[in-house]
């Protein structure tokens, strides 16, 4: 197998080369950190995303690599020796293995929800004044609605089953890194977080103080959604009515309202992209120029084509002409990394509607 010039073997491990955007956008973000890491591979089966992480950037000193499965362990020793990498595999449970190790980043990758394995990858900080962790979550049916007892069950939080689900489930992953950082003492401040495809993929940065995590406390909240209106606000408190309307409302929470990315970090991303010859340089470069501005607006966007429909009005026209038409009023409109068919801005729905015409 290659992915971005590296060889190595797949034998009967798992290894998904949809994930290969992931896997390069997460690379840029180690690359950007400005100081030597260890990093901790967890669930690295074939050993393709720790492989990387160190070939591709000359900030990490080692990386280790845990896989439980004794097949995949010994085929990852295979690929790491054969790449050169600095390293050792350790076959054993990855939550038993943080037990005993600390990492300045611990990669969380497993199948399905990080929820059963996240206690112990912010447990692993405990003893230092910061750290990283780079979580992917492929249970996005549950964080977007499709199963809200499950949501609530793993993440202690409603969905939201509508169509501003990608970002509100993404924000519910946050809170969650977030609650079990407060109990540590740490404040979370997202790197950058990704929807894209089937996965959320979450790259923190954890800063020990206990006002930084009372803060978690304080960017923590609700999204209020309104599906006769269209109105959408960020609420401390769910309300079942719509501020607006007074119709029935959907409210989704709690979920982390704080930024989704540093602006710093998505620059220094961006800069490091263009050196590289990923074969998703393009597209990266596309969600990195989204994802550096949407911090300044709203923690939602508006889905064109159902907002549309929802307040009975035609086919809207291209989205860059509806964002035109907002900013001659004087609002701010940008297209969002969520969704393609979707609007961000700093306008209310009654603006959108005025964009749009009749
Ligand atoms: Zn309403």
């Amino acid at each position: 197998m290659n992915e971005e010039n590296i060889d190595f073997e797949t034998g009967t491990s798992f290894y998904n080369p949809h994930m290969r955007l992931c896997r390069s956008i997460s690379s840029l973000a180690v690359g950007a950190i400005e100081k030597e890491i260890e990093i901790c591979d967890g669930f690295s089966s074939t050993g393709i995303r720790g492989i990387r992480y160190a070939k591709e950037n000359p900030n990490v000193s080692k990386t280790s690599f845990v896989e439980f499965d004794e097949s995949a362990a010994e085929l990852c020793r295979r690929n790491i020796l054969s790449n050169s990498i600095k390293g050792e595999v350790f076959e054993e449970d990855f939550n038993r293995h943080l037990m005993g190790h600390s990492y300045d980043l611990v990669e969380l990758d497993p199948f399905g929800s990080p929820a059963p394995y996240s206690y112990f990858a912010v447990r692993s900080f405990r003893r230092m004044k910061s750290g990283f962790i780079s979580a992917t979550a492929t249970d996005t049916a549950i964080l977007c609605g499709a199963h809200s007892a499950a949501c609530l069950k793993a993440y202690h939080a409603r969905p939201l089953h509508n169509e501003i689900c990608h970002e509100a489930g993404a924000r519910i992953l946050l809170r969650h890194f977030a609650n079990l950082a407060s109990e540590f003492d740490f404040g979370i401040f997202p790197l950058f977080t990704l929807s894209h495809r089937h996965f959320f993929k979450a790259f923190i940065r954890l800063e020990k103080g206990a006002a930084k995590a009372v803060e978690n406390e304080k960017k923590s909240g609700f999204i209020i959604f309104c599906p006769k209106c269209g109105h959408m606000q960020a609420s401390p408190i769910p309300a079942p009515k719509c501020p607006k309307c007074r119709g029935e409302a959907e409210w989704g929470g709690p979920l982390w309202l704080g930024n989704l990315h540093s602006q710093e970090h998505i620059r220094k991303m961006a800069a490091l992209n263009q050196e590289r010859d990923y074969a998703d340089k393009a597209k990266i470069s596309s969600l990195l120029s989204l994802m550096e501005k949407e911090d300044s607006f709203p923690p939602y966007y508006f889905e064109v084509h159902r907002t549309c429909k929802r307040l009975g009005l035609p086919n809207p026209k291209p989205i860059a002409g509806i964002i035109s038409c907002l900013e001659k009023k004087g609002h701010s409109a940008m297209r969002t990394h969520f969704s393609p068919t979707a609007i961000r801005t700093d306008a209310p729905v009654s603006a959108l509607k005025k964009a749009v015409p009749k």
